[in-house]
């Protein structure tokens, strides 16, 4: 029975292939809140189509539920089966999605053309390949097996017809037999041993699928996210933003000067989350967008420094808006190997402008 069509069972593979990274998300320990100094966990939401979606809430919510009613929602607030406590925490829970997307930001502003995160990032990807190729050495060892007990069964086949032939005595055979048989016995025992672990045995077909959703979209996000949390402390969630501390020693070894001037004064990297983007709304562009949208396109090479001079924002909040002008397709990065990356403008800035609230 044929069930799934080839993108869902390229998905299906996907997920697997993920696995082979770590059992549990990148992210686990990493996230912190910042209203209550819980640790943020996981949760998965799986969607009536089969995807699923990680959401990442505070422990002590998740526990307890929230503290005070939501002046936001007191719809909900008011339904008998939110819960509330002196112990909880009104912080909000975010989408993996979010928290990828800003990682993801970081990466792109801050470690694009950095060698060793390219590197950190290929060697995670080859380790999902040689996680591959380790079931395809297992095969070749039961392959072995095999042949060494068909090959036993073929002695003891011979030193039976000796026997009839009277070759050897009936003592001499039984000996034999009985040494043959104990090795017979300790390959049969290696091999159930090994044929145990089912699912691991693959046919070639499988190997290759494996290593092709090894190199996936998916799995390449996750690799550069794995190889970015390299340099990551925690990532602090309060209700408006994200604060992210790094590893000193890591942004030091790599000198990565762009990101340390950034950590200079404040030692965090401040991401303001949207009302909107709690909402998962999108939203359209302001008069400040305006001004940095235009700016890039008379200038492909123009600098985040230039655009916070220009504007008189922060560089933070210059790349959060930029962040949205990306997500909401107006522009990107080309980046041509051997050369400083650049913008590109792919549409127009639309007429109806809506004041955006950058924070
Ligand atoms: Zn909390």
């Amino acid at each position: 029975m044929h069930i799934l069509d080839e993108r869902s069972f390229k998905r299906v593979e996907s997920v697997k292939t993920r696995d082979y990274f770590k059992n549990c998300s990148v992210l686990s320990g990493k996230i912190i809140c910042g209203e209550c100094g819980s640790v943020y966990t996981r949760q998965v939401r799986k969607l009536s189509g089969g995807d699923r979606i990680y959401d990442w809430m505070c422990a002590r919510y998740r526990e307890f539920g929230r503290k005070t009613p939501n002046q936001y929602k007191p719809w909900v607030s008011n339904r008998t089966s939110v819960r509330f406590s002196e112990e909880g925490c009104d912080n909000i829970t975010i989408k993996q999605e979010t928290v990828y997307k800003v990682l993801n930001d970081i990466k792109c502003e801050y470690f694009g053309s950095d060698n060793q995160l390219i590197g950190d990032t290929i060697g995670l990807l080859k380790e999902s390949i040689e996680r591959c190729k380790k079931d395809d050495t297992m095969q070749k060892e039961i392959e072995n097996i095999e042949y060494e007990i068909e090959r036993l069964n073929e002695t003891i086949r011979n030193l039976t017809e000796n026997m009839l032939d009277g070759v050897i005595s009936k003592e001499t055979y039984k000996d034999m037999v009985k040494r043959y048989e104990e090795e017979r016995m300790e390959w049969d025992s290696q091999l159930s041993g090994m044929k145990g672990k089912g699912d691991k045995v693959k046919t070639l077909e499988d190997r290759i699928r494996d290593i092709e959703a090894a190199l996936n979209e998916e799995t390449l996000e996750e690799a550069t996210i794995s190889s970015i949390l390299e340099y990551i402390d925690k990532i602090y969630v309060y209700t408006d933003r994200f604060e992210i501390t790094f590893h000193m020693d890591k942004v030091l070894s790599v000198e990565n000067h762009e990101l340390l001037k950034e950590l200079e004064s404040s030692s965090r990297l401040v991401y303001m989350i949207a009302k909107e983007d709690m909402k998962y709304k999108r939203n359209a562009l302001d008069k400040t967008n305006e001004i940095i949208y235009n700016a890039i396109k008379e200038n492909s090479k123009i600098q985040i420094q230039e655009l916070a001079e220009l504007t008189g924002l922060s560089r933070t909040t210059i790349h959060f808006r930029i962040q949205r002008f990306k997500e909401l397709g107006y522009l990107g990065h080309r980046t041509e190997p051997g050369r400083k990356k650049e913008w590109e403008i792919y549409r127009e800035l639309d007429s109806g402008i809506e004041r955006v609230d950058a924070g």
